[in-house]
Order: C-alpha cells, then structure tokens, then sequence
C-alpha cells in the first residue's frame, strides 16, 4: 500500500522562527539565525505521520508577497505553482502588526492556510494577549500558538495542518483582505475580464490585485498564458484603471493598496489583541533608546566594531602563534622524512608554505564571523542598519545595505550574498559594485606585514585609514553609480528592527561555522592550487644558467677555509675563521636565489608586467605577488615569501619583513602596494559571486575593471604625492 503524500510549506517573515519550527517537524539539523535573509534556500524536510508521508518545505523569509526581493518571488511562486496542501504562515506574535502584513497576502492567496502564532511566550512577556478564536472567525482560518524554541505546540500544529488537508474545504471568499469600495470595484471590474477570458491559471481576485498592483512577473504571464491578444487587451483595461485610481487618489495604486493593507491590519489587531498596561514597554525600547539614540547610537557603534577588531587581533594572535608552529612542525617533520627532490619541494615549499601562510589567519577571521553573527543574533545589526541609514542615503541607498558591507570587513563572498535581502535589483547591485571596497580578512594579512615592516610604530594608525580609503572609495563609486547607470527608484520598505534577543550560542557557532566554512573551502581549493602554481612558476626552468658559477665559488671558499683552519693552531683563530666562511657561503646563496628567482618563468613574468606597476614604485617582485593575489590575496603574502626570500639573511625562509627591507622597498612603495591591495579586483571567488548574484558576467567585468583601474590611480597618487611631499 503507497503512502498517501502532501505537502505543508512554511512561511513567515526572517525570524519569525520558521527555522526552529521546522527544525522541530522534521528534525534535521539546520541553520537557526537572527538575521533576515539566512534562509534564502528552500529546505524541506519529510516526515511521517498519521498514515502520510508529508513533505515539509521551509520558504525563504519575507516581508511581502510582492515581486521586490528573489524571496519574495520565491515564496510566492512556490505557493502558486508548487500547489503545496496547506501553508503554515508562521507570524510573530509579538510583532503582530509586521506578520500580519504577510499573513493576510497569504489569505489572499486562497490557498489553504493555518496561522501559527510563534514566540507566543514573547509576546506574553510583553502583555500581549490574542483572541486566537475571533481571529479565526475574522480571517476564517486556523490558528495554533506555538513556542518555537520550546517545541511548544509544534505536534498540535501539525495535527491542524493534517486535518485541514484532509478536510476538502476551502476558506470563506468574504472572510478575506478587504480594499476600500473604490479599489474593490476595480477589482472586480478585472477579475470579471480575466474570468470572461476563461478559467484563469490563479486565483483571479488575487490576478487582479496583483495587475492594479503593477506587478511585473503576474504581467508578464497573464500574456504568455492568454495569448498576446486576450492578455493586453486585459492589461490595456488595467492601465486604464489604474490611471483612473491615480486620478482618485493622487498617489500609486501600489501605495494605497499598501496603506488599505495596513489600515485593515491596524483594524485587525485592534479587534484581537489586548495591551497588558505594566508590561507595555518592552525591553527592546529601553535598549534601543540608548543604542539607536540620535547622539548616542553613532558612538557606540563605532565603539562596537573598535571592540571587534580589537578581538580579532588580540585574541587571534595566541592561535595564530599555535598553528604557526603546528605547521613549522609538520614542515619540519615532512622534511626529515621526505627524500630531497621536486616532490619534497612541491608538498613543503608550495602546498604547505601556501596553506600554512593562510592558515595562520583562520583565528582571526573566526572571531571575527563570531562578533558578526553576534550582532546579527542579538539583533543589534539590524539596528546599525538604522544608524547607517542617513549616511547611506548620501549615496542614494538604504540603510539597510551597510549590512552586507559590514559584513564584507570579514569576507566579501557571504557579504555579497547577503544583499539578497534587499529587494530592489538596483539596490542589489550597487551594494554588490561597493562592498569589494570593504577592506576583507583576506588583505589584512598584506596589510599587518607592510605596515608592520614600515611603519612599526604607526601601523594601527595606518591600518586604520587603509579600512577609511576603502570605505570612502566605496562612497564615491556609490554616488557616482547612482548617478549614471544605476540611476534609481527606492524601493519602498519598512526598515524593521527585530526585538533583541539573548544570543544562544549553539547558533553563534552555527553561523560562525558556516561562513568560516566558505574561508576553508577558499583555502582547500584556490589557496591550495594558487600556492603550487606560485610554486611552480618561481622552481622552473630548475636548470638555470648563472651568470657567475656561485656552486665553484662555495666549493672554493669551503677549501680555502679548511686549509687555513688546518694550517690554524688558535682554537679562537679557527671559530673565527668558520664564522667568515659561514657569511661568506650564506652571501653567496642568497647572490644565487636572488639570481634565479629573475630567471625563473615567475621572474619572467614579473619582469615582462613590472612597467605597469613601476608607476607605482613597485618593483617586479611585488608585481607578481599582486597578479597572484587575482587569486586570492592571501596569496599575495606566500608568494612575497617566496620572491623576497632572497634578501632574507637565514636560511630563505626568514623573517620577510627583514627580506622586505633589505630588498630596497620603500615605506612609501609599501604604502602604495597596500592601497593596491586594498582596491584592487577582489579575489576570484568573490568575482565568481558577483557573477552568481547578478546573473550577469558583464558586471562581473565591469567590477574586475573597475577596482583594477581605482587601484592603480589611487596608488600612483599616493606614490606621486608622497614623493613630492618628501616622504619615503
Ligand atoms: P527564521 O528566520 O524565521 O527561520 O527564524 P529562526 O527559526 O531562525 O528563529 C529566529 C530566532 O528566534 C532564533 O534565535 C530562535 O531560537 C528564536 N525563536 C524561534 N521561535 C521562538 C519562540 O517561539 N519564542 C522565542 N522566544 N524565540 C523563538
Ligand atoms: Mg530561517
């Protein structure tokens, strides 16, 4: 006997504890966030009960069911197309009015829908009592309180959902959003065309809410699926009227029916719930008055993200020293057992030089992903949303974009999939043009040896305006953006700020994990694959003609010194004489690397492309270390390692400031090379983002020319201008 099968989808505004309830349904491990827009994939999960076997799919949050924002359309279309059997409409219950905004779209929808009042134990807290019956009556639809995190009336939930997909029943039509009279009227004036025009593929009320609306997707498929003819006849008659409610209104038919929506809500909660007096200011207010305070809020954010940087370098540098000489370990032990030859080379001098010069760097950019998922979770990120909001509009975007740039000081490919949550395509992009200015984990390293080399007593300092140039190069590229191609509308949106909520730290991990991953998987596949072509390029040609027979010249030295040591009789006399031997091989070696790192393909390369760095006061060896930080610029520091090795004074694998230093590099050059750094064309795998994200390669291009072209001006000017003020 096959199991009979349906479907329940859940859906709900970002944190409204769709995740958790869903966790609970099916019991697989899943993401549990703070933040909107984590659940941008579907999930689904299948469960058996009852004599069913049901697929639970968890939706991507949303605010709306409009076309704005992917998820929106996601969600939608799923409920549309994907014909689920009942949908959850997972509501805040201590944020009723928010919820309630895409709960009745869901009603309208007329698909078979419960209402679950999730964080009904928050909305206790805060004196909020719901009368769960007279909402049903009101809305004709089910409705369960849940406790999300507690599991709390999860089952019943599930047992509703089961008995109204057995029951044939479908909802009341009077029962659902209504419009004022002139917008109804029009709204029937439509529906009676597309019904005229045959059964239509929707619900036809919702058809007809969605054209006065002006939605673009529902647009586009009333044509395609009645034909050119019947199709602009029906939008023809649509433009009309909604020229005719512009007339009455004085304002989009869009806006009213958002403002019609919110007055039914309004009337809505008005009816069910009742305010506990005592416990009416909730905690989250009291917060909030200080920390998105007029005056206060600024200062206090910038004290926060100080707090951060300040973590992630103090507290990174103990793991840092441990996995530093976990990997000089095992460099030392593969060293001891390896025969000598290209092999041993390859594994210790490419693969693990590369992987351990990044690896190093794993502790701080945990923490950092920790202190972001720790805003997120205790939802103070959405907060500096609301600080940023008025700087951000100087470059014509919305608060809620300095989200993902935020998020870009860690690393700017989740930071580039964060702008998911923003719902105009517009917005969307040039969120994504600007974040690669935020200066990445991933420069730091750059940043911490130049700086750290040159201007030892400044380096904070200096850091610290590398981070300001890149955020103020973003600024100009935002302006200038706006005002030519991206040339835009706002899209409309309430900027919401969740309640606060007491981190759990099962779900900092979690997130900390699952950017932390991406870093990881960086370093498995482009680090790894970077280091050893970086390897190989500076190891071949292996037979190298010198100009001057350097192995001769140690073997002569070598004799030399043993005969006078043999002819020596002062015990002092021959220490001394094996200390000048030492130096004088130890020159001669590093005569030798310097001589073969410019005849090696790396050394080629570097020379053939150093003119168009030159400019810049950087010399070929830093050329290529920048063309291989294409890659990822971690790999702009591994490979220094291996071009300036020559200059250490050890054995090659010294210290590479030392090297730095000696190879002629000036604090002005190494100032220039960090700006370069800074602007130039994020690594591949953000660019690959870009190119997911926008679905178009072309603003991948333009974003890989773009920053290349501000990289080297910005450089040339403070290598020019440096040089006329006389520093360096
Ligand atoms: P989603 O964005 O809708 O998927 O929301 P999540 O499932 O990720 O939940 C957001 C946060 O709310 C998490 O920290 C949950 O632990 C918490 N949460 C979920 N349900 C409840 C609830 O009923 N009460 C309270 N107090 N917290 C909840
Ligand atoms: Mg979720």
């Amino acid at each position: 006997m096959s199991k009979k099968r349906f479907t329940i989808a859940l859906a709900g505004n970002p944190n409204s504890g769709k995740t958790t309830i869903f966790n609970n349904l099916t019991g697989s491990h899943q993401k549990v966030g703070n933040w909107p827009g984590v659940t941008v994939e579907k999930k689904e999960g299948l469960i058996q009960r009852r004599g069913y076997e049901i697929l639970v799919v968890d939706l991507p949050g949303t605010y709306s069911l409009t076309a704005f924002s992917i998820e929106e359309v996601v969600a939608r279309d799923f409920i549309l197309e994907g014909k689920p059997d009942v949908v959850i409409s997972i509501i805040d219950a201590s944020n009723l009015e928010r919820s309630f905004y895409l709960a009745t779209q869901i009603r309208e929808l007329d698909c078979k829908v419960i209402f679950a009042l999730n964080m009904a134990d928050l909305a206790r807290a805060n004196g909020i009592t719901i009368d769960a019956e007279k909402l049903s009556r009101l809305l004709d639809v089910k409705v369960a309180f849940t406790v999300g995190n507690k599991n709390e009336g999860v089952e019943e939930l599930l047992d509703m959902a089961i008995d109204v997909a057995e029951s044939g029943k479908a909802a009341h039509p009077e029962r659902r959003v209504r419009y004022n009279r002139e917008i109804e009227d029009e709204i029937s004036r439509i529906k009676d065309a597309i019904e005229n025009c045959g059964k239509p593929f929707y619900n036809s009320r919702w058809l007809a809410i969605k054209l006065l609306e002006n939605d673009r997707i529902v647009r586009d498929r009333i044509t395609e699926a009645m034909g050119i003819e019947k199709g602009s006849e029906i939008l023809a008659l649509v433009d009309e009227r909604r020229v005719h409610l512009s007339d009455i209104f004085d304002d989009d038919p869009e806006i009213i029916m958002t403002d019609e929506r919110y007055g039914f809500i309004a009337g809505l909660v008005k009816e069910v719930v009742t305010l506990d007096r005592k416990s009416r200011t909730d905690i989250s207010r009291n917060i909030d008055m200080v920390l998105t305070n007029r005056y206060l809020g600024f200062p206090v954010f910038l004290f926060f993200i100080w707090l951060m940087f300040q973590a992630t370098f103090t507290l990174g540098a103990y793991p840092m020293e441990w996995i530093e000489k976990g990997f000089g370990i095992i460099a030392a032990w593969g060293g001891a057992c390896l025969p000598d030859g290209l092999l041993k080379s390859l594994i210790i001098d490419g693969a693990l030089a590369g992987i351990g010069s990044v690896a190093v760097f794993l502790p701080n950019i945990l923490i950092l992903f920790f202190c972001i998922a720790l805003f997120e979770d205790t939802g103070y990120m959405a907060r500096t949303a609301f600080l940023m909001d008025r700087i951000m509009h100087m470059i014509g975007l919305h608060g809620k974009s300095f989200i993902p740039m935020l998020m870009g000081f860690g690393c700017n490919v989740p930071a580039i999939m964060a702008t998911r949550t923003l719902e105009s395509r517009k917005d969307r992009i040039l969120t994504i043009m600007i974040t690669p200015f935020m200066s990445c984990s991933a420069r730091l390293p750059v940043y911490l040896i130049l700086a750290g080399t040159f201007f030892p007593r400044h380096a904070g300092t200096v850091i610290f305006f590398l981070y300001l140039i890149g955020i103020l190069t973003a600024v100009v590229t935002g302006r200038l953006l706006r005002s030519t191609v991206l040339k835009g509308d706002d899209a409309p949106f309430v900027m919401e700020l969740p309640p606060y909520r007491k981190p759990m730290l099962k779900s900092l991990l979690i997130h900390m994990w699952d950017r932390a991953k991406m870093f990881i998987k960086k370093m498995g596949t482009y680090i790894f694959f970077g280091s050893i072509i970086v390897w190989a390029l500076s190891s071949f040609p292996m037979h190298i003609s010198y100009s001057v027979d350097y192995d001769a010249k140690i073997h002569a030295i070598t004799t030399k010194f043993s005969e006078l040591s043999a002819s020596a009789t002062d015990r002092e006399k021959i220490k001394q004489l094996e200390a000048e031997k030492e130096t004088a091989i130890s020159e001669l070696m590093a005569a030798k690397r310097k001589e073969k790192a410019t005849k090696t393909y790396m050394g080629k390369i570097g020379q053939t492309i150093s003119p168009l760095f030159e400019p810049l006061g950087i010399d070929w060896r830093g050329s290529v270390a920048l063309l291989a930080g294409v890659v990822a610029k971690e790999i702009v520091v591994s490979t220094m390692g291996v071009l300036y090795s020559g200059y250490a004074n050890d054995d090659g694998r010294g210290n590479l400031g030392a090297a730095l230093r000696s190879s002629g590099m000036t604090p002005l050059a190494a100032l220039s090379m960090m700006v370069f750094v800074l602007l130039y064309l994020p690594c591949i795998a953000t660019l690959t983002t870009i190119k997911q994200e926008t679905s178009s390669w072309r603003w991948a291009a333009f974003n890989l020319t773009y920053t290349t072209v501000v990289a080297w001006v910005a450089s040339w000017a403070v290598f020019n201008m440096g040089k006329m003020i006389g520093i360096g």
